[in-house]
């Protein structure tokens, strides 16, 4: 058991090296500001307590004017000098722990955005982050808890040596006395005294910091829910849902309840409890040091005027034995929290790479295959793909065709080593894709995925993917894709921001804009790959048809993927394979796929033309021209 404990505390102590490790890679400056701002912190009241006692001293004693006018001027000059050091380094700090907090959130962006794919939908990994983000919600970054701590901690270290050297003498044996206050016993009697007091602070502070730590995990969990339901009410695009179904109350009842005022108020409780035994405690102390000291200054064992030294020194002694054993406790507290970062941090990439260069062939001749590959969800049982085999050369056009849940955006995502493959392998010209440099192979695709994404930047940088945009290329890629005239009636074109999250001239783009905006940001990318993945899915069939043989003519002598649950959208295409169950049922021309005897291709288009037929039978009646039933 007590191995385990000195285990533990070995542990601990170890993440929280490394974590000031980094704290000092951030902010070189920061370590010796708090260790020179608990110095000074420490040094102000030893100062006073020096000169208070010359000065009472000398009134009781001397009264030489001259020496009490020097006592006088030097305790203010040495405060004076105390006071603008404090405040100069106090700045420096403080600048030197903001730096640490930005660069600490900075250090969790960076490690998400540079983590492996397959690590963002890890459950596990996901609660990384939200632990992260919800102690950040709570209490600001990490950094703030642990510098103060740590201050708080070097600050009782000081005190704790500036006290031992002040109140040693009143502990000394004085020869001369006969009362029992200045006898060798009395002392030892005082110091066990002491020691006990500062066995209860050690305990009370470690009972402080775990019942606080309690109350933490549970502030947490209220603090997911407020987080969720404070973020969905001020959401533009929920605003319709909210106002259209009365969802204001359900939201607001749901903040209320998240909102847990009593338990703030207990935690309060708690605090002021532990710090009103722990005050109790120091009081009883000083009462006792008070009467000993006091004591032993009646027996003649000191002069009066020492009190003061001696008993602040005492009093100080135990305030920074508090300071050191409390800021000690809630770092340990902390060591979920920091265990918690330095994982994510701990997160890099792990993915294999390889370093052989893709070429950059002036042909183009690239040939992909997929050889007997299966493939496995983390964590998860079932086979998203299962023993498939494929070919796709530069130039091919191929449409994965299936139901949903098929395999076919797992294709894509193996295709594009979002994933790698759980048994078989990918080929990129006869070579394993892992073998090739990660980001050298990703230039080779250009993918629109059913739930792609733009963000709140300009129009420009959306369709460049990039902060420095070829303006005539985005321009043309936006033209391409029939968003030219839109583009005309943008007052600031490509500088137009979308959305309004940082700019009040932001626009508001329909799903419809947002799908030609991703579908340019591909054609700009210009990679011998072009997949479309659905991300016509929420059109209705005519208009994905449109956007996907329309995109056919765009696409050239590069090779092409479309992906889609509805046949129909894709029987332009010579070359379609048609998944079930995550294999590779059918694949060939449309027409014969249609032929094929039990077909499945047959089955899924009777079905699909059934309902477009009736569908579009309607659609008739308002105008509609029916494309492509057959
Ligand atoms: P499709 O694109 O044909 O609709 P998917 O490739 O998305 O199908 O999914 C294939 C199978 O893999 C489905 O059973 C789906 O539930 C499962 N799947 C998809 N994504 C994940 C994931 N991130 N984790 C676990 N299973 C997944």
């Amino acid at each position: 058991m007590k191995t385990e404990k000195r285990e533990r505390y070995k542990y601990q102590m170890h993440l929280l090296l490394r974590l000031i490790k980094i704290y000092h890679g951030f902010a070189p400056e920061l370590w010796w500001c708090v260790t020179a701002q608990a110095m000074l912190q420490v040094a102000g009241p030893f100062v006073n307590l020096y000169f208070s006692a010359r000065i009472l001293s000398e009134l009781i004693g001397g009264r030489d004017a001259q020496r009490l006018g020097s006592y006088v001027l030097l305790t203010l000059i040495c405060n004076l000098t105390i006071f603008l050091f404090s405040q100069g380094i106090g700045k420096i700090n403080s600048v030197a722990q903001s730096k640490v907090m930005w660069k600490e959130l900075r250090s969790v962006g960076d490690t998400f955005l540079k983590t492996d794919f397959e690590n963002l939908g890890d459950a596990g990994y996901q609660n990384k982050k939200r632990y992260y983000l919800e102690r950040r919600t709570m209490d600001g970054a990490l950094c703030w808890g642990t510098i103060y701590n740590v201050q708080r901690m070097v600050k009782g270290i000081c005190t704790i040596a500036a006290s031992v050297v002040f109140a040693v003498p009143a502990f000394l044996g004085y020869g001369g006395g006969t009362s029992f206050f200045t006898s060798g016993l009395a002392s030892l009697l005082m110091l066990l005294l002491l020691a006990g007091a500062l066995v209860c602070t050690v305990c009370l502070n470690r009972r402080q910091t775990e019942r606080e730590m309690q109350f933490y995990k549970e502030f947490m969990e209220g603090n997911r829910s407020f987080a969720y339901y404070s973020g969905e009410c001020t959401q533009y695009k929920h605003g319709k849902e909210i106002r259209l179904y009365g969802e204001e109350k359900l939201l607001l009842e749901g903040l209320k309840k998240s909102l847990d005022i009593d338990r703030l108020g207990k935690k309060g409780l708690l605090t002021g409890f532990y710090e009103m035994m722990k005050a109790g405690l120091g009081m009883l102390l000083s009462g006792c040091v008070y009467f000993f000291i006091g004591a032993r200054a009646i027996a003649g064992a000191f002069g009066a005027g020492m009190i003061v030294q001696y008993v602040g020194a005492v009093t100080q002694f135990t305030g920074g034995f508090s300071e050191m054993a409390g800021g000690l406790a809630e770092l340990r507290g902390e060591t979920p929290f920091i265990e918690n970062y330095l994982g994510i941090l701990d997160s890099r990439p792990v993915k294999y790479q390889g370093s052989i260069p893709v070429e950059k062939r002036d042909d183009n001749e690239f040939e992909i295959e997929f050889r007997d590959v299966s493939f496995r969800y983390p964590g998860s049982s079932d086979w998203a793909l299962r023993h498939l085999s494929l070919k796709l050369r530069i130039g091919e056009h191929l449409a994965v065709v299936g139901r949903n849940g098929s395999g076919k955006t797992t294709f894509i995502k193996l295709l594009c080593r979002l994933y790698d493959p759980t048994e078989g392998e990918i080929l990129l010209n006869g070579i394993d894709i892992r073998k090739y440099n990660y980001e050298e192979y990703l230039e080779l695709f250009s993918v629109v995925f059913q739930d792609f994404r733009l963000f709140s930047f300009s129009l420009g940088q959306n369709v460049a993917a990039a902060v420095d945009i070829d303006r005539e290329r985005a321009a043309s890629s936006l033209g391409q894709i029939g968003f030219g005239d839109r583009l005309k009636e943008m007052a600031r074109g490509l500088d137009t921001p979308l959305y309004r999250d940082f700019d009040k001239d932001g626009v508001e783009i329909s799903g419809g804009e947002a799908q030609k905006i991703a579908l340019a940001r591909a054609l700009y990318k210009d990679a011998p790959f072009i997949i479309l993945d659905e991300p016509t899915a929420a059109l209705d069939p005519i208009a994905e048809y449109e956007i996907y043989s329309g995109f056919e003519k765009l696409v050239g002598g590069k090779s092409a993927v479309y992906i889609s649950h509805r046949l129909s959208s894709c029987r332009f295409c010579d070359d379609i394979a048609v998944f079930e169950e995550g294999r590779l049922v059918q694949r060939g021309g449309h027409e014969e796929l249609l032929a094929g005897e039990d077909s499945l291709y047959a089955r899924l288009w009777n079905a699909q033309a059934q309902y477009y037929a009736e569908h579009t039978e309607e659609e008739d009646t308002l105008g509609m021209e029916p494309v492509y039933v057959s």
